[in-house]
């Protein structure tokens, strides 16, 4: 291969470092020797921040708590055999943390592996076990990649230590600087959110507490998830517990804190929300006689492998502290019930085989991603022409074919208010020929969205309902159930998880008349309260 004789010429150690760089990385921890030396003054001269320490083991500790308090993983730089076995101590105890670290340790001359080179030791092999990734470039060209795979390792996900094997013959090496190409840094780790279900879910579970806790771990102190879990906190009026090292996430001298009082709270709580805290023995494992045998948990959680260790949680959060707790206080007044609160407890109960029909807005469309379909041609909703009025027609006719074929089998009418309307006087034919489908109306009083019934009252103090009513609006807790009554059906009109639980159970299990159950929903769901600002123009 012919190179260009004149170009400048570069060595592994300082495309290590110049990598480093690229991916972010602010300070090194380490103890110099062969092969490693050289990549310390070339992190160094780019303005990394170089500690040299006595022992691999405390550099390693520093390390890590460097990923702990900043947004990178700090680096930890030995050297082969004995050095690397001394980082060890550190590498376990960063990924027990769940701490982001990257370890880089220099090792034998590749071309001497397996013949006794000084200090040689199957490296990659021996750090598998304290680490999340463990690996060596094959060549000079290719460490860019792999020091931002594992920066970005360390950090996604479950934090933890990563490590790369630096062979003394790539460390030395000198290649043509237009030979290498850096890969751009990594971008901040991907947050994630839980389920909408699981959200209201654990809301409801919230709600019915008697005795709740919140336990605060490190993990929410590494998620900087203060703000969000402190005003969880101080909204719910909630009391709360930090783990060691979840000290100060809110402060300890802040009223609703009860370390003082910890053997108690554990005791004593019926529900326990984790935020990044595992029920290991520091947590007592969950487990009575430390806790009560019935307490429910709810853990919120980044690791998905973590959730229902020791415990099977009332209710699991998969998803990052921070967004999962604003998630969680957008969701807190579920009372008027919201679409996901609603669907949630309908698809609980939907029989796997039944038909489901659809039509609304908000209704259909938070509908769909909630309720679920096993089988072709059992979703039947307001189709390519995003027609309203369809439903009643589609359910009578699933209800009358399925009568032959399948009798037994279920047809669910999922309708928001105003869909039910274009077509709501079917229910008459449903009855005449006793058709037991289930119709849910989800009603929040209008159209896209409507007002509770007293801002429908204070309106009309303005003027005439024509002129002050926003023609999305439809009248405030209209009973369509009692439609289906009209017509000798039964009819439910619920507000709570509960009723509508016991109502959908009811009508199901009663497959000899058709029923309609009337869910009111907070007139406002997925919207913003508004002001009355069609008020100001010139109609009054
Ligand atoms: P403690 O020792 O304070 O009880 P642990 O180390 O047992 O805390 O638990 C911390 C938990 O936090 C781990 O299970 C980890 O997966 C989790 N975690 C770390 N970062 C996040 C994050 N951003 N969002 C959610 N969970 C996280
Ligand atoms: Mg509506």
């Amino acid at each position: 291969e012919r190179g260009n004789r004149d170009e400048e010429q570069v060595p592994g150690a300082k495309v290590i470092a110049q990598a480093l760089k690229t991916q972010g990385v602010k300070y090194m921890f380490g103890v110099v020797g062969i092969p490693v030396t050289e990549i310390a003054f070339a992190a160094q001269e780019l303005g990394i921040r170089y500690v040299g320490m006595r022992n691999e083991q405390a550099a390693c500790y520093a390390a890590s708590v460097v990923g702990y308090l900043t947004d990178r993983p700090g680096v930890c730089l030995v050297t082969s055999g004995p050095g690397l076995i001394n980082a060890l101590s550190g590498m376990a105890n960063a990924n027990m943390n769940c701490w982001p670290l990257l370890v880089i340790g220099g090792s034998c001359e590749r071309s001497q592996e397996t013949m006794g080179a000084f200090q040689e030791l199957p490296q990659v092999e021996t750090c598998r076990l304290y680490s999340k990734f463990s690996a060596r470039p094959s060549s000079i060209q290719a460490i860019p990649s792999i020091i931002e795979k594992a920066v970005r390792s360390s950090m996604y996900g479950r934090p933890g230590a990563c490590y790369v094997d630096m062979p003394a013959d790539i460390v030395d090496l000198k290649v043509n600087v237009s030979s290498i190409k850096y890969v751009e840094c990594c971008m901040p780790p991907p947050v994630s959110m839980a389920e909408g279900s699981a959200v209201c879910m654990a809301a409801s579970v919230l709600r019915n507490a008697k005795q709740p806790l919140i336990i605060i771990g490190k993990g929410a102190a590494y998620a900087r998830a203060e703000e969000a879990v402190r005003k969880l906190v101080e909204q719910c009026k909630l009391p709360f517990l930090p783990t060691p090292m979840g000290k100060g996430v809110i402060p300890d001298n802040h009223p609703n804190c009860v370390g003082a009082a910890r053997s108690r709270a554990l005791q004593l709580a019926d529900v326990i929300v984790l935020f990044g805290a595992r029920l290991n023995w520091i947590l007592h494992f969950g487990l009575p006689p430390r806790f009560r045998p019935d307490v429910k948990f709810i853990q919120v959680d980044i690791c998905a492998e973590e959730l229902g260790n020791n415990v099977r949680p009332a209710v699991t959060l998969l998803g990052d502290i921070n967004a999962v707790t604003k998630q969680e206080l957008a969701s807190k007044n579920s009372l008027p019930m919201n679409y996901f609160t609603v669907f949630y407890h309908v698809q609980e109960q939907l029989p796997k085989d039944c038909f489901v029909v659809s039509e609304g807005a908000n209704t259909m469309d938070i509908g769909r991603t909630v309720l679920q379909n096993y089988l072709p041609r059992h979703r039947l909703d307001a189709g390519t022409f995003g027609t309203m009025g369809v439903g009643l027609g589609f359910a009578i006719a699933a209800a009358v074919v399925a009568k032959d074929r399948n009798p037994g089998q279920r047809v669910i009418c999922v309708e928001g208010d105003s869909a039910f309307g274009f077509s709501g006087l079917e229910v008459e034919t449903i009855c005449r020929y006793n058709l037991p489908i289930v119709l849910l109306v989800v009603n929040n009083n209008g159209i896209y969205q409507g007002f509770n019934a007293d801002t429908w009252k204070e309106m009309l103090k303005f003027g005439d309902a024509t002129f002050v009513a926003p023609p999305l609006s439809l009248l405030p807790n209209a009973h369509y159930e009692q439609v289906m009554t009209a017509f000798g059906g039964k009819g439910y009109f619920v507000q709570t998880p509960e009723e509508l639980q016991k109502c959908l159970s009811q009508s199901l299990a009663d497959t000899t008349k058709p029923s309609l159950i009337n869910i009111m929903i907070e007139p406002q769901a997925t919207r913003k309260p508004q002001e009355f600002h069609w008020l100001t123009r010139s109609n009054i």
